[in-house]
């Protein structure tokens, strides 16, 4: 029987370091398989039958132990694996969110969206089009005030003028991607934002905008969103919302 040396692994939301539990710690009776996604889990007894079955039959331990009562799991009610690892998660992130899950208010698991979703899908080619529409207008935005301004190009009160306006189209077409992505089935938003460079648009805290406006039509928190979501966007927009899910991480 060997015994395997624990396995360190960078927390895919906050990318400190922890090594998963292959097994009660001392003195514990039991202890959790998280969910890969989500927040549920499934707890393993000391004396699981099936734990120590396979301990016993295979002669597997630690880390190989682990995957083999992981493997037996059924899937998660959310469709995805149970996994020692909680999918790259560590537990202070884990507790996070599920600190949070329990603020949800108390009929959120019966959520039912506000919005007639058939309704909604009607409106999704004229918000779209908006969106795409807003990338060739030729506007200036605020880097180019800025250089402007240094440039002694406009005077400050002109400045301030430009730059209040500025801010009001800006929280506008926020406004509209957030509503755009509610016509949307929640399943197939963040893939849509891809699609349409939403983020090379917007700069990544759109999808921050973006997650608040799913919470208000799935019930799910924007920390929950988030962390499924992220996977999918490339290394530069996974660390900016990472930074952005540390500093919200003690709830909002
Ligand atoms: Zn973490
Ligand atoms: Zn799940």
């Amino acid at each position: 029987m060997t015994e395997s040396i624990p396995r360190e692994i960078d927390c895919a939301l906050c990318e400190e370091t922890y090594t998963p539990a292959l097994g009660p710690e001392e003195g514990e009776k039991s202890y959790r398989i998280y969910c890969s996604s989500c927040v549920n889990w499934v707890a393993i007894g000391r004396s699981n039958p099936l734990r120590v079955a396979l301990g016993e039959v295979l002669g597997i331990r630690g880390e190989a132990l682990e995957l083999a009562m992981q493997t037996c799991l059924s899937p998660c009610k959310c469709g995805s694996k149970f996994s020692d690892d909680a999918g790259g998660r560590c537990p202070t992130c884990i507790e996070k969110i599920e600190r949070e899950t329990r603020e949800e208010p108390p009929d959120s698991k019966d959520f039912k969206s506000p919005w007639n979703q058939k309704e909604m899908n009607k409106l999704e080619p004229k918000f779209l089009e908006y969106i795409l529409g807003q990338t060739d207008q030729g506007e200036i935005n605020l880097n180019q005030l800025i250089e402007k301004f240094e440039a002694g190009e406009i005077d400050p009160e002109e400045y301030m003028e430009k730059i209040d306006s500025l801010r009001f189209r800006e929280s506008n077409q926020i406004a509209v991607v957030q509503a755009w992505a509610m016509t949307l089935e929640p399943s197939e938003v963040f893939a849509a934002v891809e699609e349409h460079d939403l983020v090379e648009q917007y700069g990544t805290r759109v999808l921050i905008s973006i997650a608040s406006a799913l919470e208000s039509n799935t019930g799910r928190p924007v920390m929950a969103i988030l962390s499924k979501e992220i996977k999918q966007f490339d290394e530069i927009v996974q660390k900016e919302l990472k930074t952005f899910m540390a500093k919200i991480g003690g709830g909002f």
